[in-house]
């Protein structure tokens, strides 16, 4: 089994366009200037408060079921039936864990104690932004490594994604060192620091799945980060 490789140098740029776009704003319902200049400041004040760590290791997969992986070992994730369908022919199992650190959420903790509400929800959703610059940027990662051997990757997904049980999280906990980079899992299987992603993808995937958009596929109907990948 490979080690875990930590991805440093992950260099985050905030582009505020994406914070107006959680807000609503679009071509058609343009901002004010006075909002242009809060979340312009949201990014800036996010830029300087993250502090983005990941790291990434691969599995080899035992048997790949119609609604679960089992890697050699015998874990098991119950994935449930699409995802397991998205994966299809995966030989292994890469599984990446990041974040931006607990600096901006705890900005966002006191700027709520002073009753500063909006400049905390731009604050929080800026946060959220950078953690998916982070995010593409692990999976940019994986995904270069891979194709040097033309390996496939299908779509990076989660435990708490559709019909993959939260609890879940707890087995990726025990595989990867999230130690390491500072990320824990309570009790509740809730990421601390909050802002904390993991994701999986099958890897040597039988089908091609360009263009995978997760939020097509995701039940929650009014989740305003669903507009972040309109915009792309
Ligand atoms: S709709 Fe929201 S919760 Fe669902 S996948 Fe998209 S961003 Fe995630």
């Amino acid at each position: 089994m490979p080690a875990a490789q930590f991805i440093n140098k992950l260099e985050v740029q905030i582009d505020p366009q994406l914070i107006l776009a959680v807000h609503g704003y679009n071509e058609k319902r343009k901002p004010g200037q006075a909002i242009r200049d809060m979340v312009e400041q949201a990014a800036k004040e996010a830029h300087n408060l993250v502090d983005p760590r990941a790291l990434y290791q691969e599995f080899a997969v035992q048997q790949l079921t119609a609604d679960s992986v089992i890697l050699d070992g015998g874990m098991r994730f119950s994935t449930g039936r699409q995802i397991s369908s998205f994966w299809q022919g995966s030989k292994t199992l890469g599984v990446a864990l990041y974040t931006i650190g607990d600096r901006l959420e705890k900005q966002v903790s006191e700027l709520i104690s002073e009753g500063k509400h909006t400049e905390a929800l731009n604050l929080d959703i800026a946060g959220t932004v950078a953690l998916g610059v982070v995010g593409f940027r692990v999976q940019y990662y994986a995904c270069e490594r891979l194709a040097k051997h033309d390996l496939e990757t299908g779509p990076w997904l989660n435990p708490g994604y559709l019909d993959w049980p939260l609890t879940d999280q707890r087995l990726i906990f025990n595989l990867i060192p999230a130690a390491s980079i500072d990320v824990r899992l309570n009790d509740q299987c809730m990421m601390i620091p909050r802002k904390s992603v993991t994701v999986c993808a099958g890897i040597g995937v039988g089908q091609r799945l360009d263009g995978f958009n997760r939020c097509m596929h995701c039940g929650v109907s009014k989740c305003p980060y669903r507009r972040l990948t309109a915009t792309k």
